[in-house]
């Protein structure tokens, strides 16, 4: 897709919205709380900040150069665009979701990382790390939640919400929705005591069997 694609801008456009009412409707977060983004082209088109999703147009939707620059929109970009900047070129990225969700933020209070007790965690790269806490919208948390993300498809940010990227919206988005799930069926493990966890060896074991079938090529990943 070019940026010069208008047609292309309008389905990136319609699809980021659609998406961040899913994002309430799934419990990811609420009002206007978290943001989504993709690539178009050269450009990053980003949900504008401050207007609930229920009432977010396609028009509303920001596009803005790799440097920051605001290209189109009279909204203002959501003020984590710094964030989804520096993901984008620290990694292969093409969405990026940032969710406000209960689970992973009650867990980001109290521990340092989601431990693997499922095997789906490897759709997430493994473990998933929990970034030191920085105020949002600075540039130190674009830095944080990069460092964190090494390895990784997702970052936990302590006390605040949690971050994912693809290789399109749906996958971003996908990613979002395991990673909460894996956060709350930790907490419920966590009610019967100290969970067992998979190893570093066992989750390679389930990275290179996924591999051998062909997994994520198809949608869903790993079942
Ligand atoms: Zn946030």
């Amino acid at each position: 897709m070019h940026s010069s694609d208008s047609d292309g801008l309008q389905a990136a456009r319609a699809q980021l919205v659609g998406y961040g009412v899913r994002l309430l409707a799934d419990g990811l977060a609420v009002g206007s709380a978290g943001n989504l983004s993709g690539r178009v082209g050269d450009l990053v088109a980003i949900t504008p900040s401050g207007i609930p999703y229920g009432d977010m147009r396609p028009g509303d939707v920001c596009l803005v150069a790799p440097d920051g620059t605001e290209l189109a929109s009279s909204e203002m970009p959501s003020s984590e665009t710094p964030m989804h900047l520096a993901i984008y070129a620290a990694t292969d990225a093409s969405a990026v979701v940032h969710t406000h969700s209960p689970e992973v933020i009650a867990l980001s209070a109290s521990r340092p990382e989601l431990p693997a007790i499922h095997y789906a965690i490897t759709g997430l790269g493994g473990p998933v790390r929990v970034a030191p806490y920085v105020r949002f919208g600075s540039d130190k948390l674009a830095a944080a939640a990069v460092g964190a993300l090494d390895g990784r498809s997702a970052v936990i940010l302590r006390n605040h919400g949690a971050v994912t990227y693809g290789r399109d919206l749906t996958q971003a988005y996908d990613r979002a929705l395991l990673l909460e799930w894996l956060a709350r069926t930790y907490r419920m493990a966590l009610s019967y005591g100290e969970p067992a966890t998979l190893s570093a060896a066992e989750l390679d074991e389930v990275t290179a069997e996924a591999r051998r079938r062909r997994y994520g090529e198809r949608r869903g990943g790993p079942r």
